[in-house]
């Protein structure tokens, strides 16, 4: 007998429609299959062993006050061997951490760059996911300059009851009453526009605190860490900075911060057409304390980095097609490398080597 083409046809349908009933049906145990291979995958993930040794920064939040659905609140994650720091904390963050693979309880201490909203507003939930995530007997360490116990205090205060909710429900060896919160550590930093201080130096491993200007925001600084001949600076919120062409002198990476008033004119231009006063006035006042991102291309060439990576985008780049348009003439004031950084990247500097490289976990 001769099968015509459409007899194959249409067995084809049945089949597909078929296999499809059966799907509808099964979701619940095809869901149940994927859910349970993605958690396997996630428990069995060790972020430390898959990097190679040397220092690595990588972006728990790109984002700034805005709202963007793809970038949290201004969050980075310095990795020097097998230590963790964190510095800033930024809205959400802290689930991209764990998003990350990064072992949020094996976290040394935090460091805050200044205590604006947009880089505190997660601290409360790194302090838990600290505490509980590794059942730490003592308080995560939060350094920062003048300022730091105030705003490590109101959120201790503010998780209070949290704390004794976590101890009952999961005992004391899972959540030790004696180490939940943060333990400020208040670095003392000169007023001088360039001063800096040495907030750790041992093993190998030196981090340094510089100021920058963030000006009427006082203090306001940035970070630099070196680690086995590598280093990475944090510039936080910032101006123009000669004080971070000097700081970051040499660096393999520098992550600076970025408003393009390219972009911010034209919120500014439409809240102004639309009687949104409020939005029409910040999109004002906030120009005048970030860096464009030709300056900070200039700073980065002062500096002589290998890698300026743009982190707390002002304004939120809906794509990656608008990057072009956010750092603008950058590329004329700059030689090396630019990136603009998205949350869950993370860049790899092997000890000693001269590399970079760059992944990205979610
Ligand atoms: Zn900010
Ligand atoms: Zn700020």
């Amino acid at each position: 007998m001769k099968i015509s083409f459409i007899q194959v046809a249409l067995a084809t349908l049945a089949l597909l429609l078929i296999s499809l009933a059966a799907l509808q049906l099964n979701k619940k145990q095809i869901g149940l299959f994927v859910a349970g291979r993605v958690i396997e995958k996630q428990m069995q993930r060790d972020l430390l062993a898959d990097l190679p040794e040397g220092l690595h920064i990588g972006f728990c939040g790109t984002g700034s006050p805005m709202p963007d659905p793809t970038r949290a609140g201004p969050c980075i994650v310095v990795i020097a061997g097998n230590r963790v720091f964190i510095i800033d904390a930024g809205s959400g963050s802290t689930r991209n951490l764990g998003l990350m693979g990064v072992p949020v309880g094996g976290i040394e201490a935090a460091f805050l760059t200044h205590f604006h909203s947009d880089h505190i507003a997660d601290l409360g939930e790194l302090m838990l996911q600290c505490w509980v995530g590794g059942s730490n007997a003592a308080p995560l360490p939060v350094f920062g300059p003048n300022g730091v116990d105030d705003v490590v205090a109101g959120f201790n205060a503010a998780y209070s009851l949290d704390k004794k909710y976590r101890t009952a429900h999961h005992g004391r060896a899972i959540a030790p009453p004696e180490g939940a919160g943060g333990a400020a550590r208040t670095i003392a930093i000169g007023a001088e526009e360039n001063a800096s201080a040495i907030v750790l130096d041992e093993d190998g491993l030196r981090i340094t605190m510089f100021n920058v200007d963030h000006d009427p925001i006082r203090p306001a600084v940035g970070y630099r860490f070196d680690y086995k001949g590598r280093a990475v600076v944090i510039s936080g919120d910032t101006a123009y900075s000669a004080s971070i062409a000097e700081h970051a002198k040499g660096a393999d990476i520098l992550a600076h911060e970025g408003l393009q008033p390219a972009l911010v004119v034209l919120i500014n231009k439409e809240a102004k057409a639309n009687g949104r006063d409020i939005i029409a006035t910040i999109t004002d006042d906030i120009l005048d304390y970030h860096a464009t991102p030709e300056e900070a291309a200039e700073v980065a060439g002062k500096a002589g980095v290998s890698h300026l990576v743009f982190y707390h985008m002002i304004p939120p780049l809906p794509s990656a097609f608008v990057y072009a348009a956010y750092l603008g003439d950058a590329r004329s004031h700059f030689d090396g490398a630019i990136t603009v950084a998205e949350d869950g990247m993370i860049f790899s500097l092997p000890a000693d080597g001269g590399g970079i490289e760059t992944r990205k976990e979610f």
